[in-house]
């Protein structure tokens, strides 16, 4: 993988897009597991007030139960449709004045109590038992599991149960044997022993739908909460972004530039060149560089100081860019030198654009604020690129050496000058000079 360099930046764009992913799912498991939890909490809380209402309802009947068999059965007056206990022997007896009374023990005054609720319809309750005296007793599916669990030391038994599109909680708690019973069941039973359950019924499809309801307010709320949530993130982070960008930009700009002239620096100049070289030698195109060195600039500064040289370093700047094709890539590469760089050129056309070059500098004139007028010039070395052994890294190192070559060699043939060179097998003789 290519080493991301300082030419291929914007790193921030991709730092940001996983942060959002991160902070996506983030969200995403933080808002479900609030609003999940806030569901389940109030799911907990139904649940535990069907319980309790299905324990008070049976505990109910058990104490009006032992309240009756306290007395070991009531007698009431015998009126018109007052039935007698079938299975009680001599449930009736007639008082001195003529009036019949008969017994209610605890086992009918239950039943007749559970078919009045039953008719008032908001729950509905009976007893069952494995060895029912009355066939009408015998437990359903679930009572039949409760009564196992009973016998198993289970102490009560609730569940919710489908019927149709009605939705029941069903709690079941366990009937104790007492003496009271020895009346209708005779044998097999002894007191204390379980011998059957209270079973009570009661509707909560309107529960169920409220917490249906209930789950559809939470899944709304969570997508909102979520969606502001993420909007208010997303707006700061946008800003943050935008900041970072032009941050960047910015620090991208002056890490590629000169601050002096403003042109691009020795560090751009050598990346760009890496890839130029390297399109070069695959497409088999020409390149060229020149460099170029301002002549004797040490007695500039040391006779006008150095603010003078700056503004002539500046100047030089400005006239190598207007002479620079937009395809060239110009640089102050140190000090008082400069380096173009000229793809698709040869070194030729190089030469052409360097002896321009050359005579634009030598022909302007630097006015001093004293009315002093300055005249600079500058040596050039221009070189092509040669196909070497060696690969990318070879091929720029023979075109720096050659470069350095020719500008070398057009300051010991006396400055103001560009010299080409052509072979870097013998620098100072295969070389073609523009004399001033
Ligand atoms: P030559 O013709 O052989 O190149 O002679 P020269 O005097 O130009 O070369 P030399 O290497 O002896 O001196 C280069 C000078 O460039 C020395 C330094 O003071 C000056 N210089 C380098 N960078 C800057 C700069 O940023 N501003 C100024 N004002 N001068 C600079
Ligand atoms: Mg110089
Ligand atoms: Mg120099």
């Amino acid at each position: 993988m290519q080493k991301p360099g300082f030419l291929h930046a914007k790193v921030t764009e991709s730092a940001i897009t996983s942060f959002f992913i991160y902070l996506l799912l983030v969200m995403v498991g933080f808002v479900s597991a609030v609003y999940l939890g806030i569901f389940l909490t109030n799911k907990q809380t139904i649940e535990d007030g069907l319980l309790t209402q299905g324990r008070w309802i049976s505990e109910s009947i058990i104490f009006a139960r032992n309240w009756n068999s306290r007395y070991g059965g009531v007698y009431v007056e015998k009126g018109p449709g007052t039935e007698s206990n079938p299975y009680l022997v001599n449930p009736d007896f007639k008082a001195a004045d003529g009036t019949v009374y008969t017994k209610k023990n605890p086992a009918l005054m239950v039943r007749e109590i559970s078919e009045m609720v039953a008719k008032e319809g908001t729950f509905d309750f009976r007893i069952t038992s494995l060895n029912p005296v009355n066939p009408g007793n015998v437990p359903d599916s679930l009572e039949r599991v409760a009564l196992a669990g009973f016998a198993h030391g289970e102490k009560e038994f609730f569940a919710r149960e489908r019927q149709g599109d009605e939705i029941y909680f069903r709690y079941i708690a366990p009937l104790v044997f007492e003496s009271s019973c020895l009346e209708c069941h005779a044998s097999g039973y002894e007191v204390g022993d379980i011998r059957g359950g209270i079973s009570v019924r009661f509707n909560i499809g309107e529960v169920e739908r409220a917490l249906q309801k209930n789950l559809y307010f939470i899944v709304g709320l969570a997508i909102l909460s979520f969606f502001s949530l993420f909007g208010i993130i997303y707006r700061l982070v946008h800003g943050l972004r935008v900041r970072l960008v032009e941050a960047e930009d910015r620090l991208h700009r002056l890490a590629v530039t000169d601050e002096l002239t403003g042109l691009k620096n020795r560090r751009y100049l050598m990346e760009r060149l890496r890839i130029e070289i390297k399109r070069a030698v695959r497409y088999q195109k020409p390149l060229a560089c020149i460099m170029f060195d301002l002549d004797h600039f040490k007695r500039v500064n040391d006779s006008y100081g150095h603010e003078v040289g700056d503004r002539v370093l500046r100047t030089v700047a400005d006239i190598a860019e207007l002479c620079r094709r937009e395809s060239d890539t110009l640089s102050r590469f140190g000090g008082e030198e400069f380096m173009i760089m000229l793809p698709e050129t040869d070194e030729q056309g190089a030469a052409a654009v360097a002896e321009r070059l050359r005579k634009q500098i030598a022909g302007n004139s630097i006015m001093l604020l004293d009315g002093r007028v300055l005249q600079i010039t500058a040596s050039f070395g221009v070189a092509g690129l040669r196909q070497v052994e060696g690969g990318v890294e070879q091929a720029e190192k023979d075109l720096f050496l050659r470069v350095d070559n020719a500008l070398y060699e057009a300051k010991a043939k006396g400055r103001n000058r560009v010299i080409t060179q052509k072979d870097n097998a013998r620098p100072t003789t295969d070389t073609e000079t523009f004399e001033a």
